[in-house]
């Protein structure tokens, strides 16, 4: 049952608002956690957990629990077709876990959910936020089933469609375009590629991404201009014939699990509206080209739970500090996709560009600690000023 009131009210039990809520209740202060689903999602989303967010999810208990339940991969590969163009290399990081690690979001989610419980916090599930009245001394949400809880804080972590956000009236902006759309599926292939490493293929028609899971499947992730309804094996196997290996090609046997969707490059306009805080999808939202989006939201996760532990000028600073680290992550993903697209013209010189990177220590170097996610320190606490707070707005119809 919901609780009258709360110190902190988590709304998204994802995997930003599981991390927020963890860190939460190792300082000890008081949290309410909610979804508006009845039972954690199963289907297969972001699959890696790299270097840097482990280093951070270790603050709060989790890298060891999580890093026993994935598959450690100690180099990412980018190749055109047969040719290897790039090598990075993650056992060289100065890291206690020198790899990206595989591991499905659903197991990263029981991870958490798992040291939530140990911690004595669990999530409130089956309560959907529809209204939000911020005032000078915190926020009354207010819930589809008529019920309210009064919160000093609320953590909008309810996923790149942010009821809070929206109610709270921070702008998500970007580019007007229709967005990038992609192909995804867990498949079992025969392959000769490399199994303890991810390879990102360069194509003309887009990136892929060929990761292998713990569970001996493969998590294939594309761009396509138009994605089928229902995607079936043929669309994938297509695709690697398309995009992968040509001298031993691959050859999809069965697919596990498939979808299609649709990601505009945004970031909210900003990431603190008074009592409201965002963190992970609810405030940035990019292509899942390097495997950045859910490592993005799980460290702004710890960052803001050690913030409101902390008191109200570390969240002038966490909103300070977590946005650019966004706009790093997003140019980055573009980044890749552009090389993937680069014209037939420029190939040669793109190609040429990373096989120079591969046999330079620094450029490849500079490029793990890049794709890991480690970060440099926060900003110092000399801030600009918070912006006046925007009154809250109660409804109940969702806008996209
Ligand atoms: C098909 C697919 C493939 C993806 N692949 C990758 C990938 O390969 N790599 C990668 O890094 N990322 C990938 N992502 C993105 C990754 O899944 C997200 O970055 C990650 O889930 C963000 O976590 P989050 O906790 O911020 O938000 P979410 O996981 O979206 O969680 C938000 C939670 O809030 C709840 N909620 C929403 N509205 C309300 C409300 N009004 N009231 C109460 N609860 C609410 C939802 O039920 C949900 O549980 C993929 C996503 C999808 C959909």
């Amino acid at each position: 049952m919901l609780p009258e009131r709360t110190d902190v009210l988590v709304v998204g039990a994802g995997p930003t608002g599981l991390a927020v809520a963890v860190t939460l209740a190792g300082h000890g202060v008081t949290t309410t956690v909610v979804d508006r689903l009845a039972a954690p999602p199963v289907t297969s989303r972001a699959a890696v957990v790299h270097a840097g967010t482990l280093e951070v999810l270790d603050r709060i208990g989790v890298a060891d629990p999580l890093a026993a339940r994935g598959l450690r991969s100690a180099r990412f590969s980018v190749r055109d077709r047969d040719r290897l163009l790039l090598t990075v290399r993650f056992d060289r990081l100065p890291s206690r876990y020198p790899y990206a690690l595989l591991i499905s979001q659903a197991e990263t989610e029981a991870v958490l959910a798992d040291r939530l419980t140990a911690l004595g916090g669990r999530v409130l599930r089956s309560y959907e936020l529809t209204g939000l009245d911020l005032d000078g001394y915190g926020a009354t949400a207010r819930f589809a089933d008529g019920g309210a809880v009064r919160a000093r804080w609320v953590v909008g972590a309810d996923g790149m469609h942010s009821r809070v956000r929206e109610l709270a009236g921070i702008g998500f902006g970007g580019p007007a375009d229709p967005g990038e759309s992609f192909l995804l599926a867990d498949v079992r292939v025969d392959s000769a590629l490399p199994r303890d490493q991810v390879s990102l293929f360069l194509s003309r028609g887009g990136p892929l991404v060929w990761a292998p899971l713990p569970d001996g499947t493969v998590r294939l992730v594309a761009t396509v201009d138009a994605a089928p309804r229902e995607p079936r094996a043929h669309h994938f196997q297509a695709l690697l014939d398309e995009r992968g290996p040509v001298r031993r090609p691959d050859r999809v046997t069965e697919v596990v699990w498939a979808s299609r969707f649709r990601i505009h490059h945004r970031i909210a306009s900003r990431y603190r509206s008074g009592p409201v805080l965002l963190a992970g999808d609810a405030a940035h939202v990019h292509s899942p080209a390097g495997g950045q989006g859910m490592n993005l939201g799980l460290r702004d996760a710890v960052a803001l739970g050690e913030a409101l532990a902390a008191g109200p000028e570390a969240l002038d600073r966490y909103a300070a500090d977590r946005r650019p680290r966004a706009e790093e992550v997003l140019g980055f993903a573009a980044g890749l996709t552009r090389l993937a697209a680069a014209p037939p013209a420029l190939r040669p010189l793109r190609d040429l560009l990373l096989r120079t990177a591969s046999a330079l220590p620094p450029a490849r170097r500079r490029l793990a600690v890049r794709l890991a996610g480690f970060e440099p320190a926060p900003l110092p606490p000399d801030l600009p000023p918070e912006p006046p707070q925007r009154g809250g707005r109660s409804g109940s119809s969702v806008r996209r």
